[in-house]
């Protein structure tokens, strides 16, 4: 058997693996750092969460979903994303009533697509969720918080786009005119669009078919249609942008792919990936929780895709911290290895966070030597039997021309300290 990966299906491997790790950990630091706790959901939920949640006339529902049948003929869902099964957990353990609640998660997503250039069927986004709150402030906040992660990453090339949906009320009279609009070019529009026209014509302004992006310009547009409320709540949000000085830009034909949204919507983009230039999109969805089930709660929230977060964070220079180990152990004899186990196991407990490797399996000083070398080490800590019965070890660095010097054994651990952090 040749086993094949699934088309789509990335390994992340150890180089890469080490960049995401380091992306990670910032986007996580930084969310945290307004307030938001982590909550971590299963990868599956039943296929009627996300079918639900997401929207019948939607590309994701109706073409992109891993369904299958488990063994209890229950249908199942690998998640497209992350929203449904947050809103379904907060429901299940009783998070929303009364309260307010800053979540977020991370982990992979699935999504039946085409591969290609940043998009797979499976990705991995970060999500950020915050229910209880109705006012434009935490919308806002949502963008400024992705303002201030884009600096700590050192990203660039990232512009914000904004709209609003309105309320329920005030999108149906848009809607209106949007579906007078269509019909009168029906003639135009391809089979995906004849179709939304009649079940849910705002999907059609959320085509990615070139041939109909000429038709979706001249639409008219939701923002010559908010009702008092929505206008208000939009333009507060913009004032609180502008006060942070984080710049955006109106889009009228910003709808989004899913169908909860309501009020802010917005998308983080960028020119310098491509034709997959969305990295992170979120809005308001104040209807979910109750269409799921639950009180009426108000929520908003983003999705940030981390494969074009990292292919960015790549594009624009970003470095990753050395992964390499700090020390190899080099030990010729037996007596010098169970030395060298030992010696491991004391320089990892007296300075914290050091990597050693050692030298597992024999081999020549110079097999081991060249080994060392290869771990991209900064030292090689050698014993040999005559280190041994002398209670040293030579302390060799591998990455300047300094010679190789001998360290009493009870030294050892500070000397490598000290060379280490200077
Ligand atoms: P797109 O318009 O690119 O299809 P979307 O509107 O379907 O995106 P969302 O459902 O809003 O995307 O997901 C949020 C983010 O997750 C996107 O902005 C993108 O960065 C990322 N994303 C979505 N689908 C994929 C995919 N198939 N592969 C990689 N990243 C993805
Ligand atoms: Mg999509």
């Amino acid at each position: 058997m040749n086993p094949k990966a699934l088309r789509g299906m990335n390994d992340i491997l150890p180089e890469a693996s080490a960049t995401w790790r380091h992306v990670e950990s910032i986007v996580q630091q930084v969310i945290e750092s307004y307030g938001f706790r982590e909550i971590r959901v299963p990868i599956m939920e039943h296929t009627e969460v996300f079918a639900r949640a997401i929207g019948g006339d939607t590309d994701i529902v109706e073409k992109e979903m891993y369904s299958f049948k488990d063994r209890n003929d229950e249908s199942l869902t690998l998640r497209p994303e992350g929203t449904a099964g947050m809103v379904r957990a907060g429901i299940t353990n009783g998070l929303f009533h009364n309260q307010r609640q800053k979540l977020w998660t991370f982990g992979p997503m699935f999504r039946y697509e085409k591969p290609q250039k940043g998009r797979f069927r499976q990705f991995h986004q970060f999500d950020v969720e915050a229910f209880g709150y109705p006012g434009p402030d935490i919308d806002a906040e949502l963008m400024i918080l992705c303002a201030r992660l884009w600096h700590e990453l050192g990203l660039s090339r990232l512009t914000l786009e904004i709209n609003s949906l309105g309320t329920e009320h005030s999108r149906a009279k848009y809607v209106q005119e949007l579906v007078k609009y269509f019909s009168a070019v029906k003639n135009q529009l391809d089979e995906d669009s004849i179709r939304r026209l009649e079940k849910n014509p705002l999907r059609i302004l959320d085509s990615k078919n070139p041939d109909m992006q000429e038709l979706i310009t001249s639409a008219p547009v939701m923002t010559d249609f908010l009702d008092a409320e929505s206008a208000e709540h939009f333009e507060a949000c913009k004032v609180l942008l502008e006060a942070a000085g984080v710049a955006y830009k109106v889009n009228p034909r910003l709808v989004r792919g899913l169908d909860y949204y309501n009020l802010t919507v917005f998308e983080w983009v960028t020119d310098a990936l491509g034709a997959q230039g969305a990295v992170c999109a979120g809005g308001r969805y104040d209807g979910l929780v109750e269409k799921l089930g639950g009180r009426a709660t108000p929520a908003v929230g983003w999705a940030m895709g981390v494969e074009r977060l990292v292919a960015l964070f790549e594009t624009c220079g970003g470095k990753t911290e050395n992964t390499a180990v700090d020390v190899y152990i080099v030990a010729v004899g037996e007596s010098a290895f169970a030395r060298a186990l030992e010696t491991a196991e004391n320089l990892r407990d007296q300075i914290r966070s050091i990597k050693v490797e050692v030298n597992l399996g024999g081999g020549s000083f110079k097999s081991q030597l060249k080994r060392a070398d290869k771990s991209g080490a900064s030292f090689a800590v050698i014993l040999g039997e005559e280190e041994v019965a002398r209670n040293e070890a030579g302390l060799k660095p591998l990455r300047s021309r300094e010679h190789q010097v001998n360290v009493a054994m009870n030294n050892l651990a500070a000397e490598v300290a000290s060379r280490l952090n200077s």
